[in-house]
């Protein structure tokens, strides 16, 4: 059969960027079909706005600075929704130019509109204009959207999604966040930073369940600090809208009234529209599409990559899952380093890489704990982060790291040092013998590796 195209890729968020450049880089021909703004969720609704306005709030709230000027200090004393949304604005404009020209500079032809499923090799493009384009491989990329269940009355203005978030009009007084996942506390953190009165619902009895136990304290302890109240183990009911803000119910009785709520529990896989029977296969009840560890999913020639395969869901996994399944799509070996780390924007940020102390203790793996605290090395008192600190879980059997768990200042940047020594199989020695600058936060590692080695020896000396 003769098609149009090597490969077509449906999506351009993180993973079908990359499935396309991988694929133009192997001398295909690709087509992208897009019926948003190119970028995906990770662009325009995710992962930069959400990043761009934390670096907006922390600025212009001075938060991080009030340890050395004072409570009061504030780089400006009255924050508008257009001092935010000016930044935010205008990096996704030029990250959405990066992704265009970096399409078009591979000579990936972008097509506008939504896909639908014709046959395996044929989606019809719906748009402007409607065209059929075939391919010889497909890689599906379509992410995700946020769950709409159906108790929850939303209406874009005072009840909202993440997506919506970011039409707000206004910063809200006081706000209800439905939901204490990655996106959920996020928000939640940046509400209360700008001074919001802020309730956190979340059915788990513990918030990022995930994450090691000690970081979450941590967090929740720094977050109740500025005010958020947290309802954990608790179940939303109903949500609905008054002509005064919302009122969230809860099935324990309790009823919160909030001038907005964010609704941040859950997303369901982007694949109804994609008619996905005409290509034989079929997604699951949260429109996921099941694939195996090369990403090619129940039909030999369509691959799938990023959010609509469900865990992790992070911008950063899926453009590796999109470069992967694009090479394997073409017979090229490739594959993903599994030591992934997870970064949590919250104010303090967050970010690990390996498994939790509750993961070892439950596996029965025999480890010792390193830990280094901000207020101890000179760059933590330089930034005024007291309550920074970083953990190293040792393996006791030959001290490799089996896992980095770091709240505070640049959490998101340090934890890669881990996750490098971990990717190559080093041992703490490496950390307790090398150099690092001088004052640094990364120093934090080699504090760290003390502790750990010091622990160690305590138990060897006692057995000797
Ligand atoms: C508020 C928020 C904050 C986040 N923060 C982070 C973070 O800090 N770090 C991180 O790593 N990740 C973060 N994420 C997650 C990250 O945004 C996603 O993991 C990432 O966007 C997934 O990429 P993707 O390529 O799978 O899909 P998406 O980015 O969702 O892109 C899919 C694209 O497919 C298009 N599409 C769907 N169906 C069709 C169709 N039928 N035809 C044509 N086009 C279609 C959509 O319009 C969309 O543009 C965040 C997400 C949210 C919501």
């Amino acid at each position: 059969m003769s098609t149009d195209y090597d490969l077509l890729v449906i999506g351009s968020g993180p993973a079908g960027q990359r499935a396309a450049i991988q694929a133009a880089k192997l001398g295909r021909t690709v087509a992208l079909v897009e019926r948003r703004e190119l970028g995906g969720v990770s662009v325009n609704w995710g992962t930069i706005p959400s990043k761009t306005l934390r670096e907006a709030i922390v600025y212009l709230t001075g938060l991080s600075q009030r340890a050395t000027y004072g409570q009061s200090y504030r780089v400006k004393e009255e924050i508008t929704i257009e001092d935010l949304r000016l930044r935010t604005r205008s990096v996704i404009d030029r990250e959405v130019d990066v992704v265009r020209d970096q399409l078009l500079r591979n000579h990936v032809q972008i097509v506008h509109g939504s896909a639908h499923f014709r046959d395996p090799h044929t989606v019809l493009v719906s748009g402007d204009d409607q065209r059929r384009v075939s391919a010889d491989r497909v890689v599906i990329a379509t992410g995700t959207r946020p769950a709409h269940p159906p108790e929850v009355e939303f209406d874009d203005r005072t009840i909202l999604d993440s997506d919506g978030l970011l039409h707000l009009d206004r910063i809200p007084h006081s706000a209800v966040v439905v939901g204490a996942g990655v996106i959920g506390i996020e928000y939640a953190s940046m509400f209360a930073a700008l001074g919001a009165k802020v309730t956190v619902v979340e059915k788990r009895t513990r918030l990022l369940e995930f994450c090691d136990a000690q970081i979450t304290e941590g967090l929740q302890y720094h977050l109740r600090d500025v005010g958020v109240v947290f309802r954990l183990g608790e179940e939303v009911t109903a949500v609905q809208r008054h002509a005064e803000g919302a009122l969230t119910r809860l099935a324990s009785g309790k009823q919160i009234a909030s001038e907005v709520v964010l609704y941040a529990a859950g997303r369901q896989g982007e694949t109804e529209d994609l008619e996905l029977e005409h290509a034989g296969l079929e997604a699951d009840e949260r429109g996921r599409i099941a694939v195996g560890h090369d990403y090619r999913t129940a039909v030999e020639h369509i691959f799938a990559a990023g959010d609509v395969l469900g865990w992790p869901a992070l911008a950063a996994t899926s453009m590796e899952q999109g470069r992967v399944a694009a090479a394997h799509a073409f017979g090229e070996d490739a594959s993903m380093c599994q030591v992934l780390p997870i970064g949590i924007y919250t104010i303090p940020e967050i970010s690990f890489v390996g498994r939790t102390e509750e993961e070892l203790t439950e596996a029965a793996v025999s480890y010792e704990v390193g830990i280094s605290r901000y207020r101890e090395l000179a760059r933590g008192n330089i930034l005024g982060d007291a309550h920074g600190l970083l953990k190293l879980l040792v393996s006791r059997a030959d001290r490799t790291i089996l896992g980095v768990h770091v709240l505070g200042t640049n959490a998101t940047e340090l934890i890669h040092i881990g996750q490098t020594i971990m990717g190559l199989g080093g041992t703490i020695d490496y950390l307790v013998d090398t150099v690092f600058n001088y004052p640094t936060l990364a120093e934090s590692y080699k504090v760290a590796a003390l502790d750990a080695r010091n622990r160690l020896l305590a138990v060897e000396r006692i057995v000797r």
